[in-house]
């Protein structure tokens, strides 16, 4: 059986990879578009930052494909399926036939549609070409501007300032992480942003990259400028469609699966950032590395369902543990919050109740209690009687 997998990103490495774990017989071709063997991309946050070098970002050496017999081919784009021959057609429209494919060929940095977005100076970070873009442009023009402040702006903005620059932080919300966060404990990791030195500036929307050939800063819409040589947009990523909508797969804001994450066409299934399941687009690492792994067990036979991932809501943002879930900004009446704070520490934590039971919480800033906490909001648990003792360091969830 010969298997093509498009994409080396995680979600194609990692099929390969379970793949070859369950069937030392198949032939296993992967096509890339990038010139670089695999390597995991928060790995490019540290090589920003300076502390990862550059030999230590690939997930696993030359050697282990050969190994594996898992043959990769770099730099050769796949451009079209043809679902009714079982090829791919590639460079020179040369046509590689194949038994089941796996399309994993991921999603791309959104760019919104900003004025001098072009120009040169101007970023996203997505892949390892990006990450080094940025390192050389950086060396003159340690002036930079990240637009977005969610996860990946804030992270950025980190790695940026880790190398010496300037860096200011511009996000059209009034707050930072809108979705994880409320408007207190926005304004606490702000403050804890700042203690590194990293400017934030809420509430602007960038209406025009300002510069001649080259980015020289940032106007927004009231009619401020800042000063920037280099610009990261850092404002979501989209799934690349454009393979599959060429090739006649099903699409809609992502390769649309079924539950054994098959597409609509016989023989090719999809994983990983490129999909759409059940209305989600996830865009997370746990959710690439579960359907990879469904995805190689259905291509080898098994009928395997995958059920969605959970999303994880632990996370940690420029170095500081944050745990957001369920209701942390409630709409309607019937819903009472309670607070704890010290915001010289950069702790904040906030529960959410109604009727007595908790149906969301913020922990920001601090582990303790974090897996307590997670577990009486998903479990809805009354904790009217502990209010008053909730946010101690001490607390013992399990009275709960
Ligand atoms: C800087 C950064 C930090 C991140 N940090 C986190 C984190 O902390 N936690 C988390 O959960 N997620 C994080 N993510 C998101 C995470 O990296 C993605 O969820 C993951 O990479 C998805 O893997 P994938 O294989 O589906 O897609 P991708 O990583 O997008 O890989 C797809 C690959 O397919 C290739 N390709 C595209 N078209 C073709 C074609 N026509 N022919 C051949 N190849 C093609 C692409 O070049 C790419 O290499 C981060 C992302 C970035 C950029």
């Amino acid at each position: 059986m010969k298997i093509i997998i498009i994409g080396n990103g995680l979600a194609g490495t990692l099929a390969a990879k379970a793949l070859r774990e369950d069937d030392k017989q198949a032939e296993i071709e992967i096509y890339a578009e990038e010139k670089y063997l695999y390597y995991p991309r928060p790995n490019l946050i540290e090589f920003v930052s300076g502390h990862l070098p550059h030999d230590r970002l690939f997930a696993f050496p030359e050697r282990w494909y050969g190994q594996q017999r898992i043959d990769v081919r770099l730099a050769t784009p796949v451009r079209r399926i043809l679902p009714d021959a079982r090829q791919i057609e590639i460079l020179d429209d040369r046509r590689i036939a194949y038994d089941t494919l796996l399309l994993a060929n991921g999603a791309s940095s959104f760019i919104p549609p900003i004025r001098g977005a072009d120009r040169k100076g101007v970023f996203s970070l997505r892949t390892l070409d990006n990450a080094l873009d940025i390192l050389d442009r950086l060396k003159d023009h340690p002036r930079a501007a990240v637009i977005g402040g969610g996860l990946l702006g804030l992270e950025v903005g980190r790695a940026l300032r880790s190398r010496g620059a300037e860096v200011e932080v511009v996000e059209v919300f009034p707050y930072l992480l809108p979705r994880q966060l409320d408007p207190r404990g926005g304004a606490i990791l702000k403050t804890e942003m700042e203690k590194s030195g990293i400017r934030v500036r809420l509430g602007v929307a960038t209406e025009e990259i300002l510069g001649d050939q080259e980015a020289r800063g940032i106007r927004f819409k009231n009619g401020e400028e800042i000063a920037a040589g280099t610009v990261i947009i850092a404002a979501g990523v989209r799934p690349n469609l454009k393979l599959a909508q060429a090739s006649g797969l099903p699409t809609d804001r992502g390769v649309l699966v079924n539950e054994y994450l098959e597409t609509g066409k016989a023989g090719i299934y999809a994983a990983g950032d490129g999909i759409q399941f059940k209305g989600f687009v996830y865009g997370i690492i746990p959710a690439s590395f579960e359907q990879a792994r469904i995805a190689a067990a259905n291509i080898l036979g098994r009928k395997i369902k995958y059920e969605g991932t959970v999303l994880s809501n632990t996370l940690k943002v420029a170095g500081i543990h944050l745990t957001s879930i369920g209701q942390v900004n409630p709409d309607g009446s019937g819903f009472e919050e309670l607070r704890f704070e010290r915001p010289e520490e950069g702790i904040y934590k906030k529960v959410v109740l109604k009727d007595g039971a908790a149906v969301g919480a913020i922990w920001m800033g601090t582990k303790n209690g974090v897996n307590g906490i997670t577990r009486a909001v998903t479990q809805k648990a009354n904790i009217e009687k502990w209010k008053n003792d909730l946010f101690a360091e001490t607390f013992d969830f399990s009275l709960l």
